[in-house]
């Protein structure tokens, strides 16, 4: 459920500080400490789930709360044009282990990513 060394589950319970932006009892979402667009949000579960590959048929509408959540900040913040992404592991870029999605907006995207 919790993972006492995950730093994204300290910041789902409170115990880290962080600029959250939308919460509800199932998800949170906050500002990304090191920003890489305008808007840099990410979006997490409340629950630990370490990555994409560890996710059950049972997360899916959790998951999807997650996809409902950006659109609701992007529409919030006045972006219609922006991009989510969910790395999942090393090698693909993640760097915390507690599923999140990243919510960006405010630049021109290039692709592919690098
Ligand atoms: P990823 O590399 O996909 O795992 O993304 C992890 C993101 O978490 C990075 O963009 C970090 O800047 C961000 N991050 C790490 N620690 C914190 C924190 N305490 N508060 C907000 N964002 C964080």
């Amino acid at each position: 459920m919790s993972d006492p060394n995950c730093i994204f589950c300290k910041i789902a319970a409170g115990e880290i500080d962080s600029d959250i932006v939308h919460e509800t009892d199932d998800i949170v979402a906050f500002t990304d400490l090191n920003p890489q667009a305008p808007m840099h949000t990410l979006i997490i579960p409340r629950r630990h789930i370490a990555t994409i590959n560890d996710l059950a048929e049972s997360d899916s509408e959790v998951i999807g709360q997650l996809f409902l959540a950006a659109k609701a900040i992007a529409a919030r913040e006045g972006y219609t044009d922006y991009r989510v992404v969910m790395n999942c592991n090393a090698d693909a870029g993640q760097s915390v282990f507690h599923v999140h999605l990243h919510l960006l907006g405010g630049r021109q995207f290039g692709w592919p990513p690098g």
